[in-house]
């Protein structure tokens, strides 16, 4: 009871004394009886006031909480209210419970102990409790669960030297168990990405990524956060390209559709691994990744499907990708190219003459050369690039492009230039030179199959003959078409027996006499036009029609030579042109021998004409073959001298009867001294080794004098005749003859 409650009984008293006082003065009779009540009810107030103190006090003997602790008592919280020196100690009866504590009497200091979580009670830790603003007190409950609670003390009242204060409890314990799971989830969670080798990457913003635990194992990180651009250097350079297709995919995506790449990363073991990584974009939220997904360490299925692989895409003799390989690779890299708005090269490349190398050196050797070419191919390939073997002696290189238009023509030359340097040893002597084509992706084709064939067109539009390179434009799809066209037609016209040869005389300058003639061969049309052989020879050269054509013009001419002889026009040399193909042929010999046999014609009278190109593919192997003729007595020429890879020193080596000066030479020898100076030395230095020389494309009689005074032995050009049918040859032979019996 405090003062206030004291002075209102006290006023209460004096009031109620004052009204009985006034009473008895007025009713004096009942003045006795209202003071025995009075008295009676002063006692009486008295009594329960004495009573009710004494329960009060005996209340406060165990602590001064009186009104608080009806409150606090059944409040489902901890509360202590507590004295420094330990007098007083009220717990209310939610902590009491979690204690084990029956009642108000209990062991002060012990209690207060295991509530705080304390192993001495004294002023520092005193000072600890109320100073901490959540003190963090741990310990056993009755019921021997482990108990967590923040305490909260303040300081509710000073009395002397002694301080009351209230502690509030907060439980953390469901908490603490609540983090505990969650942690223990988390780790099992990794544990279990652990064991199963499982890494995760993700991102919000497509430039920072997160990796967990296993990822960073696996690959070796430093830290859990990795940029992109520290992500894709990881990236084996060749499959980055792939990265960036995929980032892009993943930033864009909606998370429709769940993607999977294989790439290699470098590794925490420094090496590069194959990985399968599983992903997928997504919604863009606050609370989700942009994007995510799980990496997984595939090397060693890799290496299984390696061998898979290459047993479907890996070229026998060359060890590098074949067609299959190239075709896949080639669509992917084309995708790329639309997706991420860049471009590649595709170059086809072609060995020159190979089948004449293979025929002339064998498989082996063949082999030898093919897979040098692979070898020189291989040092082009770069990052995202592929080389390829598509067939026989055809090849193909991916490469990236970087808005260097001159890159496939610069690459192509470096090739070329290195493969005609590899004909050493044994291939010395082998003339080794490549052709290509190429196209740009995506721009050339509506597909890496389109690409590709462009590439070849271009190719193709070369020739077959010389080294060239081609980049691919659509109006060559006209002259390809063309040449189709013209493969067909010319197909047929040789089964209606549409060409013809006609011939042109040689003349011996010192006589004016005829001593030949140059089998050339026309195509006339149903129609009656002519088609002179450079429109078609090339056709049937790239195709197995030359053959025929070959066969034709050697049967015909000797058949043609051997009549005439029976005609009884004079002795002359029939000269036949040969292309690489017929000439490289491994029966040539049987065949020439053939002809010569059926016809009855001397080999002497049939001269086989071949060009410098042609004889200095493999010097070793055009020797040989001619030396095969030189045997049957067949005649050999070398024509257009002085156009291709001139050099005197092959008449040293060449088995040749016969010099043909080329036409452009005779055009300048009027007024050119160095074109005349070369052909006099020319003629001078032949015939020191026996071999005759003949002028081609004599216009004029000047040039023929010029020519004769050089020393040259003969003479062939329009001042003599143009090329004619067989029964125009004939006239021009009487004319011939009539003319030098008049000389
Ligand atoms: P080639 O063997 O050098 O033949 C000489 C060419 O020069 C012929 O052209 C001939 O008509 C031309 N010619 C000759 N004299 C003159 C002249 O005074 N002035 C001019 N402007 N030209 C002259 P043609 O008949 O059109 O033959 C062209 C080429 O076609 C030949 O060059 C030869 O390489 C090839 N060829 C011709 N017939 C055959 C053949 O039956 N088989 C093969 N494989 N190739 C042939
Ligand atoms: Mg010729
Ligand atoms: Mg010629």
């Amino acid at each position: 009871m405090n003062l206030n409650s004291l002075l209102s009984v006290v006023a209460i008293i004096a009031v109620a004394t004052g009204l009985v006082l006034v009473y008895t003065r007025f009713f004096p009779d009942m003045a006795f009886t209202v003071i025995i009540i009075y008295i009676s009810t002063i006692i009486c107030l008295s009594l329960i006031l004495a009573i009710t103190a004494w329960l009060y006090r005996k209340h406060k003997s165990s602590v001064d909480a009186g009104d608080i602790a009806g409150i606090s008592e059944n409040l489902n919280t901890e509360m202590i209210m507590w004295t420094d020196d330990l007098s007083a100690v009220y717990m209310n009866k939610h902590m009491r419970d979690l204690l084990g504590i029956e009642g108000f009497n209990f062991d002060h200091k012990a209690e207060i102990m295991r509530a705080f979580g304390i192993e001495n009670f004294n002023h520092s830790t005193i000072q600890e409790i109320v100073k901490s603003s959540s003190h963090e007190a741990r310990f056993t409950s009755a019921d021997d669960t482990p108990i967590t609670i923040a305490w909260s003390t303040s300081l509710v009242k000073q009395k002397k030297k002694t301080a009351l204060y209230l502690s509030t409890g907060l439980n953390l314990t469901e908490i603490k168990k609540m983090r505990l799971d969650l942690a223990s989830t988390n780790d099992l969670f990794n544990y279990s990405m652990s064991l199963a080798e499982i890494g995760i990457i993700m991102s919000n913003d497509m430039s920072n990524f997160i990796a967990s635990p296993e990822t960073v194992r696996m690959l070796g990180l430093k830290s859990n956060n990795i940029s992109l651009k520290n992500l894709r250097a990881i990236v084996h350079p060749n499959d980055r390209l792939m990265f960036d297709s995929a980032i892009k995919l993943a930033g864009t995506d909606n998370g429709n559709e769940v993607h999977n790449i294989e790439l290699r990363m470098s590794s925490a073991d420094g090496f590069y691994h194959w990985y399968s990584y599983r992903y997928k974009g997504m919604n863009h939220s606050d609370s989700l990744p942009m994007f995510g997904g799980a990496l997984m360490d595939n090397t060693q299925e890799h290496e299984k499907d390696l061998i898979i692989e290459r047993l479907a895409y890996i070229d026998d003799v060359t060890e590098i990708a074949n067609r299959n390989k190239l075709m896949d690779v080639g669509q992917e890299t084309f995708e790329q190219c639309r997706m991420l708005d860049c471009s590649y090269w595709i170059i086809v490349l072609d060995i020159d003459r190979f089948h004449i190398i293979n025929d002339s050196s064998g498989y082996q050797n063949g082999n030898y050369i093919l897979r040098n070419f692979a070898n020189i191919m291989c040092k082009f390939v770069t990052p995202g690039g592929l080389a390829s073997r598509i067939s026989g002696d055809n090849f193909a290189l991916i490469m990236r492009d970087y808005g260097d238009d001159d890159l496939p023509v610069r690459t192509a030359k470096a090739i070329q230039e290195e493969f005609s340097k590899s004909a050493v040893g044994d291939f010395a002597s082998v003339n080794l030179s490549c052709s290509a084509g190429y196209a740009k992706m995506p721009k050339d084709g509506e597909n890496f199959l389109e690409a590709f064939e462009h590439a070849e067109f271009a190719l193709k539009s070369g020739g077959n003959e010389n080294s060239t390179i081609h980049g691919y434009e659509a109006r060559m799809h006209d002259s390809i078409i063309g040449r189709t066209e013209l493969e067909k037609e010319l197909a047929v016209a040789i089964d209606n027996n549409e060409l013809q040869l006609f011939y042109q005389p040689k003349i011996e300058l010192s006589t004016g006499k005829i001593m030949g003639v140059e089998a050339l061969i026309r195509w006339i049309k149903p129609d009656g036009t002519i088609v002179r052989p450079d429109a078609f020879v090339p056709v049937a050269e790239s195709s197995h029609l030359i053959g025929k054509i070959s066969e034709f013009v050697l049967n015909e001419g000797c058949r043609q030579n051997k009549l005439w002889q029976k005609m009884g026009y004079p002795e002359i040399v029939m000269s036949i042109n040969f292309t690489s193909t017929d000439f490289y042929q491994k029966d040539l010999k049987d065949k020439v021998f053939e002809a010569l046999a059926k016809t009855g014609l001397d080999p002497k009278w049939l001269e086989v004409e071949l060009t410098e190109t042609l004889a200095l593919s493999d010097i070793d192997y055009a020797v040989s073959q001619m030396n095969k003729l030189r045997e049957l007595g067949v005649k050999l020429a070398m024509d257009d001298f002085g156009t291709g890879y001139s050099s005197l020193s092959y008449l040293q080596i060449l088995p040749i009867t016969l010099l043909k000066l080329d036409r452009s030479f005779i055009i300048d020898i009027e007024h050119d001294n160095i074109a005349y100076e070369i052909v006099s030395s020319v003629i001078r230095i032949a015939k020191s080794k026996k071999i005759e020389t003949i002028a081609e494309g004599i216009e004029n009689p000047n040039q023929e004098d010029i020519l004769r005074k050089a020393g040259c032995d003969f003479g062939q050009g329009y001042l003599y005749g143009k090329p004619m049918p067989a029964e125009k040859i004939e006239e021009f032979f009487e004319e011939n003859m009539k003319k030098t019996k008049e000389k």
